[in-house]
């Protein structure tokens, strides 16, 4: 669908947003806000976009987010996530919600993902764009 510009700029990745996409999730995937299982990618959750939540987390903190890509479906954590904020897929450019969302303070395991930390790519982020710096100091 894009012509040979993948990495082109952000604007072409939010042209894409809007397309619908057919794809329906995996069929464990749950919606982190309506907690329906299979149906829709949190990007296309009704419900949020009626309430304007659009995230499992709503506070103001930073916490673990696990991400799926609508379109290649590629999953990716990261312990930059923030409330009602998106980050994107690497290959796809596709900017997605996270469906999923735990404190950063309880990790749960998740401890070696904090290495991801250093490989916070500030391009992808949407929190990053908004404040023209790393989201985290
Ligand atoms: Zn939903
Ligand atoms: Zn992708
Ligand atoms: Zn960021």
């Amino acid at each position: 669908m894009s012509d040979s510009s993948e990495y082109d700029s952000d604007d072409l990745a939010e042209d894409f947003e809007g397309l619908a996409v057919d794809n329906s999730p995996p069929r464990k995937y749950k919606c982190g806000v309506c907690k329906e299982v299979g149906d829709h990618f949190i990007n296309d959750c009704p419900t949020a976009a009626e309430t304007g939540q659009r995230t499992p987390y709503q506070g103001k903190r930073r916490c673990f987010g696990q991400y799926q890509c609508s379109s290649c479906l590629r999953l990716w954590v990261s312990s930059r996530s923030w409330a009602n904020t998106q980050q994107a897929c690497q290959d796809c450019k596709v900017y997605v919600y996270p469906h999923r969302q735990r404190p950063l303070y309880k990790p749960q395991g998740m401890d070696d993902v904090c290495d991801l930390d250093k490989n916070h790519q500030q391009q992808l982020c949407r929190r990053c764009h908004r404040l023209g710096h790393s989201c985290v100091q």
